[in-house]
């Protein structure tokens, strides 16, 4: 299949240079790869947040979900959970996923939920024309902070790290072959995987020249070695400048959100606890549904 397949009617209106091009050619081509080894168009799910990047699902002839502000965590596990055959991308803005959504995010990871979020991570609220959001490096000058900001900004890796994300990479948008690289394992992941794209907004905040003199992709690094990966996340903490390291950092499998959730409510949940809590609401599996309605009896 042709990547122009996939294009659709809607007329770009990303501002000439903008690093959304470079993100929305890594994936069509990607997608269009998946469709010729046998993913059918129907099997594919896009859903976007709001912001610049949100248009993405405009220009690519797919079934999309446009959620609300921070929101498409929610929305793509609710469509994963109703429909599991289906692969769920997700595009959302650096605003949009760290800061309002940022909750979700913390859960998804936790829960090992089988979705792949592609995060356009330009560190400036772009649509609104340049306010600080939480990867913004300390002291950058926007609209709201028109001195510099006074806050250090957050290692997004880090934090989905420590929060039992599974496949975790870093790309930019000046690096199409290995977005693509990374977006096509990330898809496949079985798990919960996250891409932090250095997508740079030429408009209010133009890092390609920082990002080139300072990127490197990683070699021989194993990204199933817990210690080797925190230790190359933590090498960048998006703001004192060092090398940037780019590509895939920590892989693990274990099983998803949909397969421990679908398993409980038949019955037939292998992944258990092998720690001896005591139980909160001591109750046999038999009796549950009795002893849920006497618990909820003064709500329903
Ligand atoms: Fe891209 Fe920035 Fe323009 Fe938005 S404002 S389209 S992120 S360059």
């Amino acid at each position: 299949m042709n990547p122009k397949d996939l294009s659709t009617y809607a007329k770009n209106t990303w501002c000439p240079g903008c690093g959304n091009f470079a993100i929305l050619t890594a994936i069509k081509a990607v997608i269009s790869n998946l469709i010729e080894e046998g993913l059918t168009q129907e099997r594919i799910v896009l859903v976007s947040g709001i912001g610049c990047h949100a248009k993405i699902v405009d220009y690519i002839n797919l079934n999309s979900f446009y959620s609300i502000h921070g929101r498409t965590v929610p929305a793509a596990e609710a469509i994963k959970l109703a429909n599991p055959d289906v692969k769920v991308i997700c595009f959302a803005g650096d605003g949009d996923a760290y800061g309002e959504g940022l909750e979700h995010l913390v859960f998804a990871a936790k829960r090992n939920a089988n979705i792949t979020m592609l995060i356009h991570n330009n560190r400036v609220y772009g649509l609104t024309i340049g306010q600080y959001t939480p990867t913004s490096p300390l002291g950058f000058k926007g609209r709201s902070t028109p001195f510099g900001t006074t806050e250090l900004p957050i290692n997004p890796l880090e934090v989905m790290f420590s929060c039992g994300a599974t496949y975790l990479a870093r790309g930019t948008s000046h690096g199409i072959d290995l977005l693509k690289q990374i977006f096509k394992q990330a898809i496949l992941h079985k798990g919960f995987s996250l891409v932090d794209i250095l997508q740079v907004c030429v408009t209010f905040f133009n890092m390609y020249e920082y990002y080139d003199q300072r990127v490197y992709e990683l070699k021989g690094h194993n990204p199933q070695d817990y210690d080797s990966a925190l230790k190359k996340i933590k090498e960048w903490d998006y703001n004192q400048d060092a090398p940037i390291a780019l590509g895939a950092f920590y892989k693990k499998e274990i099983p998803t959100f949909e397969e421990r959730f679908l398993a409980g409510l038949q019955g037939t949940l292998s992944y258990k606890s092998t720690v001896s809590y005591p139980e909160s609401v001591p109750f046999s599996a038999a009796d549950r549904d009795t002893k849920i309605k006497e618990l909820l009896k003064d709500y329903i």
